[in-house]
């Protein structure tokens, strides 16, 4: 299949990334020039790093070649030579699976000077992390393959026009690149079918936690069911059949839901409606009992401590936020914590580089702002702590 032809096929199939942002594959590989001076590049994130996420991992464990054969795709699609596979560095399990598949794909011909006898050229490498969440964005991917600090970059320039080593690159999620062998064989509208909503198609992976009885991953059609049958018809309800208290449904960067907002259709629209995302469909489920301050208090301190130091508002005020949290946690609390949290958080969100802000920023504000009450119960009674 021609190159043209390939992008194509994956702009009709509305496969959208299955990272977190959810921006058109097909479009952004698009946007790579054709001609270039410099080499151009293939890059899978796999630095699955959110919490509450872990579908990339399974892929990678189970389904090593699916990955290979989406690369190899998507490297005659947008003219590269060769291709990265960046793995977080706690997936030694994962990184080893794959250097021997590499090595099988070699042997068979699948990857080489000379793919299955077209005359085109693949190499693919697999290169490991070393524990950074922000290395998962995808300028501070880059960065760190190249063997700098993995801080994310200023945009523009974007991958496309100068990635890695300065060339034009496409970075893609593991799952969306897995994706990529089905909608070449069976073709976009086949897969764009399974999509209950215009923009997006395809099934996804949703890795569900927490407190429900059947936790683990769920392979469904985008946006066919809410998070409401997700939990109740597919993962069995809740642990001892206690009432929900909260929902996290994109991984801990996302604004989290109460018990009455689940009827909520699995799928980047309806979410943002709903104000909150669907990410990287991490869906963390809380039962009625477990103290959501702790929770919140327990998702900030992992921001925090990843935050890579270079915005104001990221470094310093993931830390102010992390602290009040902690007082409060220690019934150390002052009456005017809640609005500082909202205060904060608001400085931060939409004022920062790269998404790790907002990812600080957005659960806090909607933590304080749905479950008030929980925050205030901590507080020191007659707020002499004010
Ligand atoms: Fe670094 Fe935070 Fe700024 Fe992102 S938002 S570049 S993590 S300081």
């Amino acid at each position: 299949t021609a190159p043209d032809d390939i992008i194509n096929e994956v702009k009709k199939s509305n496969l959208r990334g299955r990272g977190g942002a959810g921006f058109p594959t097909g479009t952004k590989w698009g946007f790579i020039p054709k001609q270039s001076p410099k080499p151009k590049y293939v890059v899978c994130n796999a630095d699955e790093s959110e919490p509450g996420t872990f579908k990339d991992r399974d892929l990678m464990r189970y389904t090593p070649h699916l990955l290979i054969e989406g690369m190899v795709i998507a490297g005659h699609a947008i003219g590269a030579n060769v291709g990265y596979i960046y793995i977080r560095g706690e997936y030694t399990r994962e990184a080893k699976l794959l250097d021997e598949a590499i090595n099988e794909a070699y042997a068979k011909g699948y990857l080489g000077n000379d793919v299955l006898g077209t005359g085109f050229k693949f190499d693919l490498t697999v290169h490991r992390g070393a524990g950074a969440y922000i290395c998962g964005e995808e300028t501070g991917l880059l960065n760190s393959l190249e063997g700098k600090r993995g801080e994310p970059r200023v945009k523009p320039p974007f991958p496309a026009q100068a990635g890695a080593f300065g060339g034009p690159t496409i970075v893609n999620n593991v799952e969306t690149l897995c994706a990529v062998p089905f909608i070449m064989r069976k073709g976009g509208e086949w897969f764009a079918k399974f999509g209950k909503f215009e923009k997006s198609g395809g099934t996804r992976l949703f890795c569900v936690s927490g407190h429900v009885k059947k936790p683990g991953l769920y392979e469904l059609p985008a946006g066919a069911i809410t998070i409401r049958e997700l939990i109740y018809d597919y993962c069995g309800g809740i642990l001892d059949d206690k009432p929900l208290k909260a929902v996290i449904p994109g991984g801990s960067s996302a604004p989290v839901l109460t018990a009455s907002e689940i009827d909520v259709a699995l799928d980047i629209e309806p979410m943002m409606k709903a104000k909150t995302m669907l990410g990287s469909a991490g869906i963390m489920v809380v039962a009625e009992g477990f103290d959501v301050v702790k929770l919140i208090r327990r998702i900030t301190k992992f921001y925090a401590h990843e935050s890579c130091g270079q915005c104001t508002p990221c470094r310093e005020g993931c830390r102010w936020m992390e602290e009040i949290l902690g007082r409060i946690m220690d019934g150390k609390g002052k009456r005017q914590d809640t609005d500082m949290l909202l205060s904060i958080a608001d400085n931060i969100n939409g004022k920062t580089l790269c998404a790790l802000g907002d990812a600080a920023a957005g659960p806090v504000i909607s933590f304080v702002t749905k479950f008030k009450p929980d925050f205030e119960a901590k507080m020191p009674a007659g707020g002499t702590h004010a």
